[in-house]
């Protein structure tokens, strides 16, 4: 018997656990990390890349890397609205209406299930590695608003990766259970999930190990990319300022200004004060030029208020649909990388003045959840 393993199936990351010996762990992949960046893409010579490989050619070889696949998982083209379709690489619908995305490089066309099966299929390989063992079965986790044809075909996307999908599970719920609150008698949480891209709202009654999802709210256009896209203006706007050339037009240059726009966002998770340094970014006509300068955490703040305010409101929505006053949350469950920022930690506390759950990494939980 090969084993089970949790896996949260992310927009921008993905995440695998397993349980050892009655506790649950996350498996590093191949590369080393704890998160594998949910992208697929094919290189110059039709190689598949998953994870990190994929994620480093995002904007040099924006139509042959695919990621934000979630959105279309489960969906017919006269589903999606405008917004879903904003992405860097092509999306078409194929004569039976379902969404079909085309690669140049490998002159194919797939199906969205069909790219995030080699996700699935990259997790999978790595913790069989890890384990020794071979892994045939996954508990794999999904927004609590997805219908039943998402579930389906993340079911779908399994099967094609070659394990069985043995439960599809909530993420809100997952989260919860990573905190072991299935255990308690009733309980009220609110789980707060900013990820890459998204923003989901849940609450959540669970009562003698069931769960009821009460209301869920969010917003599917915003997620920490957001706050990143922040840095690369604030970057891009001063050095075209002082020497009129536009980085953002330039691939190689963007590329390189939004890895390091997330580190120093991730930094400053931590830290008050975070340099940036990004040699030979462009050519001028005195040579090279180069970015050298620090970020101070509430300069970064200043230049995402309104980003902010776009969390206030599906949680107000999410506890009126609910009927709960925030005095009525027993708990708050941080999750999402993105819930790493301290102006989003305190936020969440002025919607509810309690202290937040957040001793399992963010980004972790709900995949911890899953292989419980
Ligand atoms: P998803 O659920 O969308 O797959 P994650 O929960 O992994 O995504 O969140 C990814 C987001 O979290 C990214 O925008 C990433 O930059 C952000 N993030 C990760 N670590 C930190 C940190 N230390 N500080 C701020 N943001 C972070
Ligand atoms: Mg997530």
């Amino acid at each position: 018997m090969g084993r089970i393993v949790g896996i949260d199936l992310g927009t921008t990351n993905s995440v695998v656990a397993v349980l050892e010996a009655g506790r649950p762990h996350v498996i590093a992949n191949a590369e080393g990390g704890r998160t594998t960046p949910s992208v697929v893409g094919y290189s110059k010579d039709q190689e598949l890349l998953v994870g990190q490989l994929a994620r480093r050619q995002l904007v040099l070889s924006p139509r042959n890397t695919f990621s934000n696949l979630k959105r279309f998982v489960g969906r017919d083209w006269d589903e999606l609205d405008d917004s879903s379709l904003s992405v860097p690489y092509t999306v078409r619908a194929n004569d039976r209406g379902q969404v079909r995305v085309p690669c140049p490089v490998t002159e194919r066309e797939y199906a969205p299930e069909e790219l995030v099966a080699s996700i699935i299929r990259k997790l999978v390989d790595d913790a069989s590695t890890y384990l020794g063992e071979t892994v045939e079965a996954a508990v794999v986790t999904v927004p609590a608003y997805f219908n039943d044809a998402q579930r389906q075909a993340t079911r779908d996307a399994g099967r094609l990766a070659g394990i069985s999908v043995e439960r599809i599970l909530n993420e809100p719920t997952a989260a919860a259970l990573a905190y072991g609150f299935d255990r308690s008698a009733v309980r009220r949480v609110l789980v707060f999930d900013l990820g890459g891209g998204t923003f989901d709202v849940s609450l959540l009654r669970i009562a003698n190990g069931v769960f009821d999802v009460k209301s869920t709210n969010g917003d599917t256009q915003l997620g920490g990319n957001d706050f990143d896209q922040r840095i690369v203006d604030w970057l891009a706007d001063s050095f075209q300022k002082e020497h009129s050339i536009d980085l953002r037009r330039d691939r190689q240059a963007l590329q390189r200004l939004t890895e390091a726009s997330e580190k120093a966002k991730q930094e400053l998770s931590g830290v008050l004060s975070t340099p940036i340094s990004l040699p030979f970014i462009a050519t001028g006509p005195e040579g090279p030029l180069h970015i050298e300068t620090n970020l101070d955490r509430s300069t970064f703040e200043g230049l995402c208020p309104d980003l902010l305010d776009r969390l206030l409101n599906p949680v107000q929505v999410a506890l009126r649909d609910s009927g709960w006053a925030p005095d009525d949350i027993d708990d708050v469950v941080l999750v999402g990388g993105g819930t790493r920022m301290p102006m989003v930690q305190q936020l969440v506390r002025t919607l509810v003045p309690i202290d937040p759950c957040q001793s399992v990494n963010p980004d972790e939980v709900v995949a911890i959840g899953a292989a419980v």
